[in-house]
């Protein structure tokens, strides 16, 4: 099967997947206490890359962005690091990216990794804070406490400028007032961008066990939708527009290359269970660690993935998933059009039933989610398809 017809991607994910612990409410590929496997694992990473660029000239490899994520990437050893980024910019055109990010965990903040960091080109940092409760923290299994967050704060802006963070709605531990006060306070730090995301409880984390033995509790979906339409506002009016359910930024400086996975546009993901869209098939490697690293004798070079053409219905159904979460919102004409007739009616029904109840707005032929439905987002796509 032959996937990226269209050329080199525009945009690149690769997955660096060890944590020094697991944070118990994480269901990503990410591996703790994997010491023994890292080094196997950068050697794997930088062939598959190496690999699947060369298949490409050289003069058309011209990404706009390169995320690199975990895991926690910010633990990778500077002197591979430094190998992998030499790779990227001999044969993935890095230099001429718009946007290389990199997650981080406050921990790892240090001003020796942040001088190499800039040096190897790094031009945004995305780091976890999630909240500034440090027996919260220690209880979710976070490495990280509040000092590292101020320290951070204090060192980031001599290197990298361009700075986002993740906080998490609805932990357990946090209340109503804490979330306030710690709004007040991020939006006071040099950051241009914020990600807010929900609290998911997935199945067989360890936070998942402590609610199912109600060892915690967590805020009730009411509060949690009013919390988050404070939040909307409150960052709103400290110039944090918001431009995606989770995401809010200062003007220029929304995320380019989550943009890219809203909008569709295709891209490649290297790594251990990393996923890749080229516009036509969505594609995923191998989520198991052994597996991907005994890819690295295969001759030729090939790492296991397994791949899912996409059918009509199934791409009217990504682009209203992607593009309801989004503030720019769905053309409505295209959705219509999309469908057979006999959809098309349902489909008119469950919006305008939607639209009543107050989950979803419409503006001439531009349809998208309310506050009110953006919170309550997953439960509003499946009574609209
Ligand atoms: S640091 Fe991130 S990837 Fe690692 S366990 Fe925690 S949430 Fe998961």
């Amino acid at each position: 099967m032959k996937t990226f017809m269209g050329g080199f991607p525009n945009h690149l994910y690769i997955h660096w997947p060890f944590c020094s612990s697991k944070c118990h409410f994480c269901d990503f590929v990410a591996f703790e206490q994997h010491e023994d496997y890292q080094e196997a694992y950068h050697k794997t990473l930088y062939k598959e890359i190496e690999t699947f660029a060369q298949t490409f000239p050289l003069e058309t490899r011209k990404p706009k962005t390169i995320f690199i994520g975990g895991g926690t990437p910010s633990l990778y050893p500077l002197d591979w690091m430094e190998q992998f980024f030499d790779l990227l910019k001999k044969e993935c055109g890095m230099s001429l990216c718009q946007e290389v990010s990199m997650e981080s965990n406050p921990a790892d903040i240090t001003e020796e990794r942040l001088d190499a960091w800039d040096f190897f080109g790094i031009t945004r940092l995305s780091m976890g804070v999630q909240c500034l409760n440090d027996d919260v923290l220690f209880k979710l299994g976070r490495r990280q406490r509040k000092k590292d967050v101020y320290n951070a704060i204090k060192i980031i802006p001599k290197y990298i400028d361009n700075l986002s963070i993740d906080l998490i709605l609805g932990l357990p531990g946090v209340s109503v007032t804490e979330w306030k006060q710690m709004l007040k306070e991020v939006v006071s730090w040099p950051i241009n961008h914020i990600s807010i995301y929900f609290l998911m409880i997935h199945e067989k984390t360890p936070l998942y066990f402590k609610v199912e033995r109600k060892q915690v509790s967590l805020l009730e979906d009411e509060k949690i939708v009013d919390l988050y339409d404070y939040t909307v506002d409150f960052l709103a009016q400290h110039g944090f527009e918001q431009y995606e359910i989770s995401n809010f930024a200062k003007q220029g400086y929304t995320s380019l290359h989550n943009q890219a996975y809203w909008d569709r546009s295709p891209y490649k993901g290297f790594g251990v269970g990393s996923s890749s869209f080229d516009g036509k098939y969505r594609l995923k490697n191998d989520p198991n660690l052994e597996n991907y690293l005994k890819s690295l004798q295969s001759h030729p070079f090939s790492a296991p993935f397994s791949s899912e053409e996409i059918t009509k219905k199934q791409e009217l159904l990504e682009v209203l998933m992607l593009g309801l979460r989004q503030k720019k919102g769905v053309d409505l004409h295209h959705v219509l059009y999309s469908l057979e007739s006999d959809e098309n009616k349902a489909f008119i029904q469950n919006l305008s039933s939607l639209i009543k109840s107050g989950f979803i707005e419409k503006n001439n032929q531009t349809i998208r989610l309310t506050r009110k439905g953006m919170a309550l987002e997953n439960e509003v796509i499946i009574r609209l398809v």
